[in-house]
């Protein structure tokens, strides 16, 4: 076979791996005794493939800890690893038959994560700087809940990517093969797409554990992870998942990635002054409401200028003045929200913003 057969055939795989078919043969049920030809029971619901127990029953048996058939967990990683998209795509379009259950694999991804990190002798050294963290919230992000996110891998992972639904939803929500997602079908997307991290986090700390100059580092693990495989393998996801061309899923993903940003610094923001209302800290909640309401304004823009984009009034050939309006009242309002950060000494959200994407793709 050719190398472009093969191709066409792995592409084939990729977009309809499973093929369903009726057993057609007349059986009885080994447990009910009821006469079908179906691949499942009508009375008891016993599976027809179920005979008399043999040694295949003791390996189904063994394997059953891991799901059975399409929906094995090994099965589900492979997919994960060929065809990611196209298996969330499934997965969220109804078909659960395809998939180990999304969230359990996740937990028991994060289990292997853990166990594997102590075989190795693998670890972490948090590497903040005790000038930075000099008030309650830093402390508490940087202390309590760091440490709160390095015991429990599934739901850290779970926290992050989760940033990224309301975002994905709304930048792909006219996606040309899955229009109008809702935002359970984006929760689900994102534990699929935090398996697939874990999975690649395992098998980039399998190779680095190989290299003698690197082995015994978690963060040079979790540095390559953010640099190059997260922002390759997002790429592959959603070109996949969403069908936009090559282009026009880098651009999303990049927005995806600020809108991200800044939700994580609104909630920090607005977490912040309830802590500061809760122990009676007047300025330092005020401080941080006007953080959160110039980062909120910041959001605000961004996506008044995706719609813009969007519309292309420029292509319509329509009044300019009746699409930038709000654009423009946006930038006014965000000015307003920096000039009053600089009198009481906050960071304004775009600067805020530039630093983040500056520590993200420049280390
Ligand atoms: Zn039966």
């Amino acid at each position: 076979m050719s190398f472009k057969d093969k191709y066409r055939r792995f592409r084939q795989w990729q977009r309809q791996p499973f093929d369903y078919h009726d057993s057609h043969d007349h059986h009885g049920c080994c447990n009910c005794g009821a006469e079908s030809d179906n691949n499942y029971c009508p009375r008891c619901g016993q599976k027809a493939a179920y005979g008399p127990i043999t040694w295949h029953s003791v390996w189904q048996g063994v394997m059953d800890v891991w799901g059975v058939g399409t929906r094995s967990l090994p099965y589900t990683l492979w997919q994960l690893l060929w065809r990611p998209g196209y298996l969330i795509r499934d997965y969220i379009s109804g078909k659960r038959q395809v998939s180990f259950p999304p969230v359990k694999m996740l937990v028991i991804m994060a289990v292997l994560i853990v166990l594997m990190y102590s075989l190795l002798g693998f670890g972490f050294e948090a590497s903040f700087d005790d000038e930075e963290s000099h008030n309650a919230v830093q402390g508490f992000l940087q202390g309590d809940f760091y440490n709160w996110m390095e015991r429990h891998i599934e739901w850290a992972v779970l926290t992050v990517f989760s940033l990224f639904i309301v975002p994905v939803w709304f930048l792909f929500r006219s996606a040309p093969r899955l229009p109008r997602h809702t935002l359970p079908q984006g929760f689900f997307i994102q534990v699929f797409i935090g398996v697939q991290y874990l999975l690649y986090m395992m098998l980039v700390t399998l190779v680095f554990s190989m290299i003698p100059q690197i082995s015994g580092s978690g963060d040079e693990v979790a540095g390559f992870m953010t640099m190059v495989v997260l922002p390759l393998m997002l790429w592959c996801d959603y070109k996949q998942l969403f069908g936009y061309g090559w282009w026009g899923t880098l651009w999303r993903i990049i927005v995806a990635l600020l809108l991200a940003v800044t939700v994580a610094k609104i909630l920090i923001h607005f977490g912040g002054a309830c802590y500061g209302l809760f122990v009676g800290d007047g300025s330092m909640g005020f401080r941080y409401l006007l953080g959160g309401s110039d980062h909120l304004v910041l959001m605000w823009l961004l996506l008044e200028v995706i719609l813009l984009i969007n519309t292309k009034p420029w292509r319509e050939g329509v009044s300019w003045y009746k699409f930038l309006t709000r654009p423009l009242l946006a930038v006014a309002v965000l000015s307003l929200t920096a000039i009053a950060c600089n009198l009481y000494g906050i960071e304004n959200s775009i600067v805020n913003l530039t630093e983040s994407m500056q520590e993200m793709f420049l280390p």
